[in-house]
């Protein structure tokens, strides 16, 4: 019998790893893809949605290619268990599938009562939009139905957190937004920590396209001490109660909750891995991608789930059918659009070392950029995006 590989979630990194897995070993390995979602919405331009340069159709994507051309047995359920013992995972619908190496990729949930006040059971009221499809288009709608003149805010989330620079690229995208149908509105961020991705960046952006409008409140002034009442719709801020109209919460983070039922995650609610391999510390049967691992220097992103997926593939094709392993290199780039055409980028590659995935060099953009570096900036990221689908979703 071939060797089975079972993957939890299809996302940036399991989507990528069944697609390598399946085409590079040429059908010598059994493939099973377990995910709920029939379309999966990218949260990677997610932002570019809100701010009306995509439509939601453009962020969405299905398996049926990974199915017809890779050959990976496509499942729309929920994983329930996992027993490692047995080498089993189990689902919702009452399934059961065996397995001789694991893939664990489900990406993030939420820390309960990190914002006192909101829980899921508010996400209607007061919407995460941390996770891409309905809630996006949610936030979108209620920014878009703003009274004149109204307050929009965030609680923005402490460290770690699915992708740095994305409540920030967010914050600038609704200033878009409201620059051009509610001029008068304003946006208060508030935030617990002290500093953020590409910060120098995104405040020159928004003092240039979107003066007055936007104040962040960082933890020395009362950001990291906010709770919410999504019925009366206020946050208060160090004891002060602020009326909003819309407050788009994204709580604090920790790994998709299948990885803690799997017993996979430490203290710090996400996944230690070995560099090398992404092979999980605590069962080497098993690798862990993407948002719900520790990785070291990288960030969680779906560029680095992407690239932390290629080196898992090769370990499970190596291990399972002996085919060579190179040394392990990762790379990853996040771009942010602040307005039509003016678009900034970090990035970095990095190594496996003992310890951790370690970064080796990186790049910034700078301030003061001319107008064509940021538009040639913002294009890459269109090439990007079109570049990456295809490679996770084939
Ligand atoms: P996901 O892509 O979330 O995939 C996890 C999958 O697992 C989901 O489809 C889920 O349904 C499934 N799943 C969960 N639990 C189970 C279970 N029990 N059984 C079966 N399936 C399960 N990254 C970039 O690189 N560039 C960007 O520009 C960028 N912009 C972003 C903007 C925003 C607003 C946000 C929120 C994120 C952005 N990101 C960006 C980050 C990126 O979306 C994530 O880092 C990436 O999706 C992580 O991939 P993943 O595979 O770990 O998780």
């Amino acid at each position: 019998a071939r060797p089975r590989v079972v993957i939890v979630g299809g996302g940036a990194g399991g989507a990528t790893a069944a697609r390598y897995i399946a085409k590079d070993s040429g059908g010598m390995i059994d493939v099973t893809l377990i995910e709920p979602s029939r379309s999966y919405f990218t949260c990677f331009f997610s932002n570019l949605y809100i701010g009306g340069y995509r439509d939601l159709d453009s962020i969405a994507h299905t398996y049926g290619t990974l199915a017809s051309a890779h050959g990976v047995n496509v499942v729309h359920d929920w994983v329930t268990g996992v027993d490692r013992e047995a080498r089993t995972v189990s689902t919702a619908a009452g399934h059961g599938f065996a397995y001789d190496r694991l893939i664990v990729a489900p990406g993030i949930d939420f820390v309960d009562e990190s914002v006192p006040g909101w829980s899921t059971a508010a996400q209607n009221r007061m919407p995460h939009s941390w996770k891409a499809g309905s809630q996006t288009q949610l936030l979108k709608a209620q920014i878009e139905a703003m009274p004149e003149g109204g307050l929009f805010a965030m609680v923005a989330p402490p460290n770690p957190f699915r992708c740095p620079p994305g409540p920030y690229e967010r914050i600038s995208m609704v200033a878009h937004v409201l620059r051009d149908r509610n001029p008068t509105a304003k946006i208060l961020v508030l935030d617990p920590k002290s500093s953020f991705s590409k910060q120098a960046l995104f405040e020159e952006g928004w003092e240039k396209h979107y003066p007055g409008m936007i104040e962040r409140i960082g933890p020395d002034f009362g950001g990291a001490n906010v709770s919410v009442d999504p019925d009366a719709m206020t946050v208060t801020v160090d004891g002060s109660v602020e009326k909003v109209d819309v407050c788009n919460v994204i709580p604090a983070q920790k790994a998709g909750h299948i990885a803690q039922v799997a017993g996979l995650t430490d203290g710090s609610g996400f996944c230690p891995i070995v560099p090398a391999t992404m092979q999980s510390r605590i069962d080497e049967t098993v690798h862990i991608l993407g948002d719900a691992t520790i990785a070291g220097d990288m960030p969680k992103s779906a560029f680095s789930a992407n690239s932390q997926a290629k080196v898992a593939a090769m370990a499970v094709r190596a291990a399972l059918t002996g085919s060579r392993a190179f040394p392990a290199k990762f790379s990853n780039t996040c771009w942010s659009l602040i307005d039509t055409d003016d678009g900034v980028k970090v990035g970095a590659s990095y190594q496996a070392t003992e310890e951790k995935i370690a970064k080796v060099d990186g790049f910034v953009s700078q301030t003061g950029e001319d107008a064509g570096l940021r538009k040639a900036t913002y294009e890459e990221s269109l090439g990007w995006y079109a570049g990456i689908t295809a490679d996770i979703f084939g």
